[in-house]
C-alpha cells in the first residue's frame, strides 16, 4: 500500500482576523513535515455552530499529500493550531484556528483521539461545500459523492468570500 495518500483538511477561524488565520494556515499546511498541499478551496463565511454569541467563521478545505501516519498528521495539525494561539475554552466556542482531518484516503478509524472520516462532516455545509470544490467526485462508502451530499445541505448561511481586489 502506498504511503502517499490524498488527504483532506477542514479549516475554520472566527477570532482575530479569521481570514488571515485561514490564509496563513493554508500556506503553512504546505510546510508540514513530509507533507505538501495540493490544492485549496475558496474561503467561505458561515454562521457559528453551537453558541451563537460569537463571530461568524471563515472556512475552507485543503487537499494534502502526506507520508505522515493519521495520528502523526493530527499531531502536526494540533501543533499548527497551537502556533495560532488557539485556546480551548468551551465546546464549539470561538477559536483562532480549527483544523479537522476530514478524510485520510479511504481509511476508517475509530480511536479516542481520531475518528476518520470526520464524524460530523456529512451534515455541515461549511465543510462539505468547500470540500466539494476539491473532491466533488469522491464516492463515500454509502455510494454518494461528496458533491451530492454538499448539494443536499442547507447552505443558506454560507457565502463565498470575495477575493480582495
Ligand atoms: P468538531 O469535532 O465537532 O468539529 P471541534 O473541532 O470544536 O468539534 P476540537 O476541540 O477541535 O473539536 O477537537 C476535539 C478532539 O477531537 C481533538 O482533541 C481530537 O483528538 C479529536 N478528533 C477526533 N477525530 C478528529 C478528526 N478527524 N480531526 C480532528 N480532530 C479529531
Ligand atoms: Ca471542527
Ligand atoms: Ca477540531
Amino acid at each position: 500500500m502506498s504511503l502517499e495518500r490524498h488527504l483532506y483538511v477542514g479549516l475554520g477561524s472566527n477570532l482575530d482576523d479569521p481570514q488571515g488565520h485561514v490564509e496563513r494556515a493554508l500556506e503553512e499546511l504546505d510546510r508540514l513535515p513530509l507533507t505538501r498541499r495540493l490544492s485549496g478551496s475558496r474561503l467561505y463565511a458561515s454562521r457559528p455552530l453551537g453558541p451563537q454569541d460569537q463571530p461568524d467563521f471563515i472556512n475552507a478545505a485543503a487537499r494534502l499529500e502526506s507520508r505522515l501516519s493519521p495520528l502523526a498528521l493530527l499531531d502536526q495539525l494540533q501543533a499548527l493550531e497551537q502556533r495560532h494561539r488557539r485556546l480551548r475554552r468551551r465546546r464549539w466556542g470561538p477559536r483562532t484556528l480549527d483544523l479537522d482531518l476530514l478524510l485520510y484516503g479511504g481509511l476508517s478509524l475509530h480511536t479516542p483521539r481520531l475518528t476518520l472520516p470526520h464524524p460530523e462532516m456529512l451534515g455541515r455545509s461549511f465543510v462539505m461545500v468547500p470540500l466539494a470544490e476539491l473532491a466533488g467526485s469522491w464516492t463515500l462508502p454509502d455510494g454518494r459523492t461528496i458533491a451530492a451530499v454538499a448539494a443536499g445541505l442547507d447552505g443558506t448561511d454560507l457565502h463565498p468570500v470575495l477575493p480582495a481586489i
